[in-house]
């Protein structure tokens, strides 16, 4: 079952729903006054504020001027680059950590033993790549959240 949030959204476009969808977010309106309550703010919010820009007509071409100043505005920079530096830090110092955890396993397994060289290189190597693989996908996992 879908929690109030999960209709926050729909509650938002009710009166552009398609049928189906506006019958699941009647249903769990029939059964929450909270969500009730809040399409009844919305719908009075709607009231209200078309009637205070009713008589307000907007310019003639002010959706595809605003539009070309968008497309013609600069990109924002980011205001500084040290929490992007900070957070490298913080990554690398785990990947650091994780290495170093990680030694002693792949000196055991891969250095110490008898196995050829080539092998042992080609071992170590897998190792350190599934170890920057997991950095990586952490990082980027760590982006997504954002
Ligand atoms: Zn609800």
């Amino acid at each position: 079952m879908k929690a109030c949030k999960d209709f926050e959204e729909e509650l938002l476009d009710y009166s552009e729903l398609t049928s189906g969808a506006r019958e699941a977010v009647d249903v769990h309106l029939g059964a929450c006054t909270n969500c009730r309550e809040f399409l009844d703010v919305l719908s009075q919010l709607d009231t209200a504020l078309e009637r205070a820009y009713e008589k307000v007509n907007a310019p003639a071409g002010i959706q595809s001027n605003v539009l070309a100043r968008i497309e013609t505005e600069r990109p924002l920079r980011p205001v500084s680059v040290v929490p992007e530096f900070l957070d490298f830090i913080g990554w690398t110092s785990v990947a650091v950590i994780v290495c170093a955890l990680a030694w002693p396993i792949a000196r055991d397994a891969f250095i110490e033993t008898s196995l050829p060289p080539v092998l042992a290189t080609v071992a170590l190597c897998a190792c350190v790549v599934f170890v920057v693989a997991t950095w990586v996908g952490v990082r980027v996992y760590s982006d997504l959240k954002h």
